[in-house]
């Protein structure tokens, strides 16, 4: 892992929603640097702005201005064409809910990103990581929602991309099985050097990361690293 190389870096980047007195302002200008193989957890109130930064930095968005790049990639240059290949090469998603194929083992639902993905790992290898090994063949409906979390954090991961983007991926989750989600994202960090973004509500999960970014209606409230990163298993909400 290269920890000073950037690969995210926006300026003055805006997303409103309509125009004049009605307009929604859901991003004012971010300006952010994230460097390779870090943690961050994005942490601040509903609706102020953290889906919004994630979707752009995603390719699933466009910003209404300011710029946005990934490594030399200016993301806010790119056509639909050019998002998608990014999110395609780069990217994993993992979000409040699952979106697991019932009819498909974990195995299967795994398989079917690795299948069409350039280097990928095995299906195994990828549920490894998340402590699944031993449910290769079970169905969605036989598992916790914490492991159906890790099933989705495997499928994402698969493809070996730069960046893992979660959305609230404890959201559904009671304490106990979040914190194995939240350890399988730090496994995923460290093991694969993947660069890891973690919205929450929890401020206690702000602990795990190494940057800890605080939103405030649509804008950074606050940007600081953690002097000491603490285990997920350590954490208790
Ligand atoms: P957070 O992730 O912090 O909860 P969001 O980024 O989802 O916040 O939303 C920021 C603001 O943008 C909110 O006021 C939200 O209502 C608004 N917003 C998000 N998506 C849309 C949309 N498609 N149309 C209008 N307003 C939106």
């Amino acid at each position: 892992m290269d920890e000073g190389r950037v690969i995210y870096r926006t300026a003055g980047l805006t997303k409103s929603y309509g125009e004049g007195p009605a307009a929604v302002h859901a991003l004012r200008g971010v300006d952010l640097t994230v460097h390779a193989g870090e943690l961050l957890v994005l942490l601040g109130p509903s609706g102020s702005g953290k889906s919004t930064l994630l979707n752009i930095l995603g390719g699933l968005d466009r910003a209404t201005s300011g710029q946005a790049w990934f490594e030399d990639l200016e993301l806010t240059a790119l056509d639909e064409d050019g998002l998608t290949e990014y999110r395609r090469r780069s990217i994993g998603f993992v979000f409040q809910f699952y979106n697991l194929i019932a009819s498909l083992t974990a195995r299967e639902n795994v398989q079917l990103i690795t299948d069409i993905a350039e280097d990928p790992m095995t299906p195994e290898e990828a549920l490894a990581l998340v402590g699944l090994e031993d449910r290769l063949d079970h169905f969605p409906a036989q598992l916790s929602g914490g492991e159906q979390q890790r099933v989705a954090i495997a499928r994402a991961i698969a493809k070996r991309p730069q960046v893992l983007l979660c959305d609230e991926p404890t959201g559904a989750l009671d304490s106990k099985t979040g914190i194995r989600v939240l350890t399988a994202l730090e496994t995923i960090n460290r093991e694969v050097g993947t660069t890891v973004f973690i919205i929450t509500h929890n401020a206690v999960i702000a602990e795990m990361a190494d940057e800890v970014v605080r939103f405030a209606d649509g804008a950074i409230a606050s940007h600081g690293r953690n002097p000491v990163r603490r285990s997920a298993t350590g954490l208790e909400w």
